[in-house]
């Protein structure tokens, strides 16, 4: 059976999936890894024919002493239910389309996935949870929307207000029940903080809280099957994956699904300017330390302490990570570039964040002349950042009906100071 240890505990005392999936973090604040890897056979997702169809041969693997596939399968088939396609862009340029789920970006994946599965242990259990949720932009309305209406499951979202963008911040105060957004005076980090001071906080200690940001073992491992999905469809057996990067949760997927026996010859990972993860992959920042955020034009990417990196660490270590992960940081001014590049020679319209990665591939070809195929996510439909894209290209991008429809909706938010004092006052 497959067990987690916090990354954190010298003994690695081992919990379910079960428990790891409904308490997030660790009780000694570390983040849950999996005690083994299963090896699975290609063959497995090679005959896949869907994504839905990867997850159930997959996650059914994995999951298979937690619950039986016959109420796995509903779940995964309902949780990923809409379309991943590869895009080729040259013959060895493929773009992965992670944004056609209900909020646009890849954080459907997960945390529909993971709603779904903590829906079904909680049932199980007669228990309830309130769901701490801080996010850069992404992850709240992902969240909020994976989560809304379950009747076990409350949402708090946090958000810095002021850092997302327009269409983001719609989303996220879309009115949805059993969802109570919080726009915080503060940066992404404050956030963050905030929902870790209230895990460890002892007046809170009474309420089922619970988290659903990318440190969540039950978001990582759908995060694992597209990597899958992707190389099941490109004619090459061994592919490298650019991953645009922030929390460093994405790539974390990736390096399950190539544990898991896909042969990836190389991850990238792309970062803008929020550099401490191409910096230690380059030598340069020996040891975890805090780095102040700084906002950028793919702003789901702003993160200063990538929470993820302890996970990679633990599993990896530095020697591992340094060989098979290549790192660069994207300036806001070659993000837009990239994205004008991108358009003229192929007529792709990229995201901010799905540019960053394209930028980081176009740089580590030209630095390694590596021919392997590779495939660059696109994090993010360019329909969300319409600035962004007119600024980049001169003119707006096609708009998404799913947006359209957002604006029609009612909304709900509160504005709160940045400390865990203001956020208490309404949890209490
Ligand atoms: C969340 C997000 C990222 C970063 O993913 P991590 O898992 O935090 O590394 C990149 N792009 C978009 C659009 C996102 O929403």
């Amino acid at each position: 059976m497959i067990r987690y240890y916090s990354t954190r505990d010298p003994h690695k005392n081992p919990v379910r999936f079960e428990e790891a999936l409904l308490k997030g973090l660790a009780p000694d604040g570390g983040l849950y890894v999996p005690d083994q890897i299963p090896r699975l056979e290609p063959a497995l997702w090679q005959q896949a024919r869907s994504i839905a169809d990867v997850g159930v041969a997959v996650l059914g693997a994995w999951l298979k002493d937690e619950m039986p596939l016959a109420d796995l399968e509903p779940i995964l088939r309902e949780a990923l239910n809409f379309p991943c396609p590869l895009v080729k862009l040259s013959d060895d340029l493929y773009v992965l389309e992670l944004f056609h789920g209900p909020t646009l970006s890849f954080k459907d994946f997960g945390a529909r996935t993971m709603a779904r599965l903590m829906q079904y242990f909680l049932r199980k259990r007669g228990e309830r949870r309130i769901i701490l949720v801080a996010t850069s932009g992404d992850t709240g309305s992902a969240v909020a929307d994976g989560f809304a209406g379950q009747d076990n499951i409350e949402v708090v979202l946090l958000y810095p207000k002021g850092k997302v963008s327009a269409v983001q911040e719609r989303q996220l105060i879309t009115r949805r029940p059993g969802v109570r957004s919080f726009a915080v005076e503060g940066s992404f980090d404050d956030c963050q903080r905030m929902v870790k001071e209230a895990f460890v906080d002892p007046e809170l200690a009474h309420l089922p809280l619970s988290s659903a940001n990318s440190i969540n073992i039950g978001r990582l491992l759908p995060q694992a099957l597209y990597y899958l999905w992707a190389a099941r469809q490109l004619p090459a057996e061994r592919v490298n994956f650019c991953v645009p990067s922030g929390n460093l949760g994405n790539l974390m997927g990736g390096v399950l699904a190539a544990w898991m026996g896909q042969p990836v010859h190389k991850f990238i990972a792309a970062h803008n300017a929020n550099h401490f993860f191409p910096d230690f992959l380059q030598g340069k920042a020996e040891a975890y330390g805090f780095h102040p955020t700084i906002a950028t034009l793919s702003n789901a990417m702003d993160v200063g302490s990538p929470s993820n990196f302890e996970r990679l660490y633990t599993l990896l270590g530095a020697e591992k990570l340094r060989a098979w992960v290549w790192g660069t940081t994207v300036s806001n001014e070659a993000t837009l570039s990239r994205m004008k590049q991108t358009y003229d020679a192929y007529g792709y319209i990229a995201c901010p964040h799905t540019a960053v990665g394209l930028e980081a591939q176009a740089r580590y070809r030209e630095a390694t002349g590596d021919p392997t195929p590779l495939v660059s996510l696109a994090c993010a439909h360019p329909a969300k950042f319409p600035d962004a894209v007119s600024q980049a290209l001169g003119q707006e991008p096609p708009t998404e009906e799913a947006l359209q429809i957002l604006y029609s909706r009612p909304t709900q938010v509160e504005t709160i100071g940045p400390t865990l004092a203001a956020l208490k006052a309404h949890l209490l």
